[in-house]
């Protein structure tokens, strides 16, 4: 059984992860942020930063085991799926209580022209016959549309590596990005398609917007399952509420 004290683990790389971990250690509670180390230059969370994998879920159990820490939340980005299914793993085994912050996924409004898809690489097929490819799926994945003939732009946080389609063009931009740029690049790129993964969130809903108001179609990558059993929640006070509850019995009903 897990110990009594009040630390939190917090896994992160999202903007609900620092935001957390900042309301948290404003209200005098100690948090260790846990990040995977695939940002050059992260934007760090106020409290305690670790970086670095764990291991899988083994590493995480035998870290839990050697850092006294009473609750689990899990806000890492929705398809960071190996973390995930690493945390629901380990906590399982240790019992420490897990939960799981993850924000809504995005819904299509009038004029949108959506097209869903369960995979990077079912996106590259549904971009076959396209001119011009605004791909903002991150940097990791995008060997998936290697072999894609159109013009490419890519944008990510850091440059991304090969294999890339043959005619990329490659933007270096951490969001959150507006409308009106979003706008300026799709036609500055006269991209006639885009692609992403439905990350949610405000930070880089203005390419959908802006490819609303241009008539472009939008490739959406829906999002993986979560695992079983955790509770979840969908916003940053829900989580505040979920660690005040403090120890005690959690149901997914939670
Ligand atoms: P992933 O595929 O689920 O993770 C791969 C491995 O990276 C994990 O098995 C784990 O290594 C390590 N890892 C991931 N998140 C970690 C964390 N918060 N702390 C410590 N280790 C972590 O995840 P990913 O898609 O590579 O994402 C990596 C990070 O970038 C995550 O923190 C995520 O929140 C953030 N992010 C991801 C995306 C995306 O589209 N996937 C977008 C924005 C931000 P071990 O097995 O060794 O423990």
């Amino acid at each position: 059984m897990v110990s009594g004290t009040g630390r939190v683990l917090v896994l992160g790389g999202t903007g609900e992860a620092r935001r957390l971990a900042g309301a948290l250690v404003a209200e005098g509670v100690e948090v260790v942020s846990s990040l995977a180390g695939r940002v050059a230059d992260p934007v760090l969370p106020p409290g305690e930063v670790r970086i670095g994998g764990f291991g899988g879920a083994a590493g995480l159990a035998a870290w839990l085991g050697a850092n006294p820490v009473g609750a689990v939340v899990d806000a890492t980005h929705p398809f960071a799926t190996t973390m995930t299914a690493s945390a629901a793993e380990a906590c399982a085994v240790t019992g420490h209580p897990l939960l799981r912050l993850q924000r809504p996924g995005w819904t299509a409004q009038p004029g949108d022209d959506w097209r869903w898809v369960d995979t990077l690489e079912e996106a590259a097929a549904a971009v076959q016959g396209f001119g011009s490819v605004f791909l903002t799926t991150g940097r990791q994945g995008l060997g998936a549309f290697a072999g894609l003939t159109a013009r490419c732009l890519v944008r990510s946080v850091d440059p991304p590596a090969s294999p890339l389609p043959g005619r990329t063009s490659v933007v270096l931009a951490r969001g959150p990005f507006s409308v009106d740029d979003e706008r300026a690049l799709l036609r500055e790129h006269a991209v006639d398609v885009v692609v992403t993964k439905d990350s949610g969130g405000h930070m880089t809903a203005a390419k959908l917007t802006a490819a609303r108001e241009l008539g472009v179609p939008v490739v959406l990558v829906r999002r993986p399952p979560l695992p079983p059993g955790v509770p979840v929640v969908v916003t940053v006070d829900d989580a505040l509420s979920w660690v005040r509850a403090g120890p005690g019995p959690r149901t997914s009903a939670d």
